[in-house]
């Protein structure tokens, strides 16, 4: 994971590369650190927040039109500030920054020992920068060729930007399978790991692929090469669409709460355009040019990590029950390595908010080696799943900063709710009537999730400070809540250390039902048509072991809110679609539950938002 920021060119670079790495400390926020040249190079690194970062700087020199800078989610190595990035080759001429893992650092580490380098550091990106000075300085390469051929010798993953101390007039950068963007300003570039920090200073942006090694100049020219074959390549400049004031609080205490509240417009965002219920239609690019891939698919694999996972369930039970496709959802990191049995009649779907999750793109790559088609449901425009995938739908919800998903969550649901209807629609699998009726109801959820927040967000405080100081909790959902129950206590680990499981509501009897006391809240996601009865029952059963029941029900039901302890009413919809509603709530339990403990819930410990590495 970690952020990577770089400057060169007229202006200042430490205020950029701090409010770059600002940006960027949802990816890492162990370590941080910056490297500044200026006639002599200064190195601050610190353990802890980009904020501690600033305050070890203090009135320390930060001259220099030319830096890089970082913020760490450590791999190898504690985080600590000397494991800490940028980092320095043994002469002292080179440093480094670094996003991602070098696989054969080891080896490569012991050739350099015989040789007598020496290391100061327990990081795999120590023996990188090492090992560039050993090539550059042996085989005397300019700095490009150096980091080049290095890069010929390297196993893993990378995204790095080197400063070279004798020459100030440019910095090398690379890549393969972490992101790095290139924007181009007037006087200078911004390298990046995503736009975020380069969106105030330009809107003309380079995405580097994979292999591939650019040079940026202090006289504003640039060259992009491939590592292989070192081959020279026309770059693509793309124009950034983000808007500023998206990448901020807005008056929210954390990013997260104004994600939760964001849903009704990113919903209604990620179906402008595609969804027409007064016509009943609904059209998504990405399915109209593939159709016939997608009518005469004979399986739907779904690959996906973290909450994107609990999205693809949901997507399992709407393409099953109304398109009548199989679908199997696989956890990203395990399909890939399994030799999983994939075939050109196969729909290859990738999840994932960032378009960077390093799993999920190799699930991909693999899928497309064996011939699947691979469509792609990404959040992140222009990330490498995004190019990867041969078509695929962007959900439109804008930068998702909070470590914990929320709108990207809902987004991904509406885009596959979507795709699912339009191929069932196209399948003959679904009646026009019904299919209008969904599409009636879909074009309501904005408003319906607006009602959630409003209506039951001072209810959902006042339980979650019942239940704070819970040291498990158990979620329970049957047939479309049972992903949101997964997901419901997923939130709750990640952001308030409460351990929690979600399970489907009848698999209760077979194990966590031994858990139940008076001491557990079991959270019931109670909104379900059918088997209304039978989770009636698991609520009795809860119940009958003294169970707390916080049940989330649909507006008007009785049976389950006279058993339950609490239950939090939500507006009627179709089945299918209930999850976009009541997870809400579940989002927002985690929230203020992580607040009252004194949580830090945007940054959680040991998470980061965009997993670049395996
Ligand atoms: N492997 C490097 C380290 O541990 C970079 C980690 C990362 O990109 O997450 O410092």
């Amino acid at each position: 994971m970690c952020g990577i920021v770089a400057y060169i060119g007229e202006k200042n670079a430490y205020p950029i590369l701090i409010k770059g790495l600002q940006r960027l400390e949802y990816r890492g926020y162990d370590s941080a650190g910056v490297a500044l040249l200026n006639g002599k190079l200064n190195i601050y690194k610190r353990k802890g927040k980009v904020s501690d970062l600033i305050d070890f700087v203090g009135e320390n020199n930060v001259d220099g039109t030319i830096g890089i800078g970082h913020t760490r989610w450590a791999t190898h190595g504690k985080p600590d500030d000397v494991n800490a990035h940028p980092h320095i080759s043994g002469n002292g001429r080179l440093t480094l920054i670094h996003n991602g893992i070098i696989e054969n650092y080891a080896l490569i580490k012991k050739a350099l020992e015989v040789e007598g380098h020496t290391f100061n550091t327990e990081t795999d990106t120590e023996v990188l920068v090492h090992l560039i000075e050993e090539i550059q300085t042996r085989e005397k390469l300019t700095l490009e060729e150096a980091v080049r051929v290095a890069l010929t010798k390297v196993v893993g993953a990378y995204a790095i930007v080197v400063l070279d101390k004798e020459d100030p007039n440019k910095l090398v950068a690379a890549r393969k399978a972490s992101p790095l963007v290139i924007g181009i300003d007037e006087n200078g570039f911004l390298l990046a790991s995503d736009a975020t920090p380069i969106i105030e200073h330009t809107k003309k942006v380079v995405y580097l692929n994979d292999e591939e090694i650019a040079t940026v100049r202090r006289d504003g020219t640039f060259e992009i090469r491939t590592i292989g074959a070192n081959e020279i390549q026309t770059p693509f400049i793309h124009e950034l669409e983000m808007q500023i004031e998206r990448l901020e609080k807005g008056g929210y205490d954390y990013f997260m709460l104004k994600e939760i509240h964001e849903q009704p417009t990113t919903i209604q965002d990620a179906m402008r355009g595609r969804l027409n219920a007064v016509d009943s239609w609904i059209k998504l690019g990405g399915i109209e040019e593939n159709l016939e891939k997608f009518k005469d698919a004979e399986r739907l694999i779904i690959v996906a990590c973290g909450t994107s996972w609990h999205s693809g369930l949901i997507a399992e039970y709407i393409f099953e029950d109304l398109a009548r496709i199989p679908v199997e959802v696989e956890y990203a990191s395990e399909f890939r390595y399994r030799n999983p049995v994939i075939t050109d009649k196969d729909v290859v779907i990738a999840i994932s908010q960032s378009g960077e999750t390093a799993d999920t793109l190799a699930a991909l790559e693999l899928a497309k080696q064996k011939g699947a088609m691979i469509y792609g449901i990404v959040n992140v425009v222009g990330s490498s799943i995004a190019r990867l995938t041969d078509a695929g739908s962007y959900i439109h919800a804008g930068p998702e900063i909070g470590v914990a998903s929320t709108k990207a969550f809902t987004g991904q649901v509406t885009l596959l709710t979507l795709m699912a209807l339009s191929i069932a629609q196209k399948r003959g699998t679904i009646s026009e009537s019904y299919f209008k009726k969904l599409t009636q109801e879909m074009e309501q959820i904005p408003h319906k999730v607006a009602r959630v927040l409003e209506k039951c967000n001072t209810q959902i405080e006042y339980i979650s400070g019942e239940i704070k100081n819970a040291n498990n909790a158990l979620y329970l959902g049957r047939g479309y809540s049972f992903p949101v129950a997964l997901e419901g206590a997923l939130k709750l680990k990640e952001i308030s250390y409460i351990h929690a499981e979600g399970y489907p509501a009848a698999e209760m009897k077979h194990g966590p039902i031994a858990l139940i006391d008076e001491n557990m809240p079991v959270i019931v996601i109670a909104t379900n048509q059918s088997a209304y009865e039978k989770i009636v029952s698991n609520v009795q059963e809860v119940k009958a072991r003294q169970g707390m029941v916080i049940a989330i029900v649909t507006e008007g039901e009785k049976e389950i809110s006279k058993l339950a302890d609490y239950s939090i009413e939500i507006p009627e919809t179709e089945e299918p679609l209930t999850p976009l509603l009541s997870v809400i709530p579940m989002q927002l339990l985690s929230y203020h539950i992580a607040v009252m403990r004194g949580c830090n819930v945007d940054q959680p410990r040991n998470l980061a938002k965009s997993v670049t590495v395996e």
